[in-house]
């Protein structure tokens, strides 16, 4: 903690950034942190290289985040918060920070890279957010309404409304906190779990459609097409959580998503680009997993991307069922 407090009282600009696709701990923790520095004096800019799925819009400042930096800005500092691995930024950001002089890697994934000249790699915390909570306590800056409700925001979706594996009693004991400070937990709620458009509850119908359970009924799969998403009017953000209903099903220790990724028709024969969400009950690690193909996260989520045939995905997936 000191080590990143002690760095930045000596930094003046700061380019923060978070993983494409956002979640509700990458767009929470990017502007705490941000709004933090700002409190400390420090010029801080906020850069995503994906859009900020609607139901995250409600954030404070969210509109500071921009998908593309100033090629005329210079930045003694990045830090980059809630990737395993600096590739979770984009290729595009990953060129412009690896000119940064000192990279600053703020994590809980167990499969982070240790990227970056200083770490706060803490892979028991529930969300990014939760260290994100400590080193601006060690700023000792005020904890505003406003970077309390991202902190709030970004441990309540990472621990699934606290039932996930990772809901440990720093979520409870922070998120306490910010509601001292002026969060209201309905208000988020709502924004975040209450605002679905209706193509998004089509599309659930459609992805509850496409469960299909392995022989044991230990392994169940889900899978979401680009015309599954252009039938329903919704975009790739809509799909966020559809896999905990695959997760729900009595007996099952793995749920896997396979999701199509757009333009995945441009590649050889039969192939695509697809995304593959995996969590598990707890008692298997998919981050395992998930690092066997190349992708990452935690022990029971995690994800990676995947250039193949969806028929030989599902069988790949399908045959880890014997292993559970
Ligand atoms: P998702 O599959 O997008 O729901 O993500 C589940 C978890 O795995 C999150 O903590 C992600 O940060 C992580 N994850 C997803 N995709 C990747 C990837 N390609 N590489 C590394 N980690 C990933
Ligand atoms: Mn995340
Ligand atoms: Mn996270």
């Amino acid at each position: 903690m000191d080590h990143i407090r002690n760095h930045l009282k000596n930094s003046r600009r700061v380019l923060l950034v978070s993983h494409v696709n956002p979640d509700g701990d990458a767009i929470g923790s990017l502007i705490a942190m941000g709004l933090a520095l700002e409190a400390m004096g420090l010029s801080a800019t906020l850069c995503n290289a994906s859009p900020i799925p609607a139901v995250y819009r409600f954030l404070p400042a969210v509109q500071r985040i921009t998908d593309r930096i100033d090629g005329t800005q210079t930045y003694d500092t990045a830090m980059v918060l809630d990737c395993g691995d600096l590739k979770r930024v984009g290729n595009r950001l990953m060129e412009a920070i690896n000119r940064i002089p000192i990279i600053v890697n703020v994590d809980h994934h167990i499969t982070n890279t240790g990227f970056g000249h200083l770490q706060q790699v803490e892979p028991f915390a529930c969300a990014t957010a939760e260290i994100v909570y400590r080193l601006i306590r060690s700023f000792e800056v005020p904890v505003s309404r406003s970077i309390a409700t991202a902190i709030y925001t970004g441990i309540l979706t990472d621990t699934g409304s606290f039932r996930f594996a990772n809901t440990n009693r720093a979520a409870f004991r922070i998120c306490e906190e910010m509601v001292a400070l002026g969060v209201d937990p309905s208000k988020v709620a709502q924004h975040v779990y209450g605002t679905y458009s209706l193509g998004r509850i089509k599309l659930l119908n459609l992805a509850l459609d496409s469960i299909e359970i392995s022989n044991n009924g230990k392994l169940s799969l889900m899978c979401l097409s680009q015309g599954m998403l252009q039938e329903t009017g919704t975009q790739s953000e809509d799909a966020d959580g559809l896999i905990n209903y695959a997760r729900s099903i009595r007996n099952v220790k793995l749920a896997a998503m396979i999701q199509e990724r757009p333009n995945s028709g441009t590649h050889a024969e039969g192939e695509g680009r697809y995304h593959v969400s995996m969590r598990s009950d707890g008692t298997v690690d998919v981050s395992e997993i998930a690092s066997y193909f190349g992708g990452g996260g935690h022990v029971s989520a995690a994800g990676f991307t995947i250039e193949s045939t969806l028929s030989n995905i599902k069988s790949e997936i399908m045959g880890l069922a014997d292993t559970l």
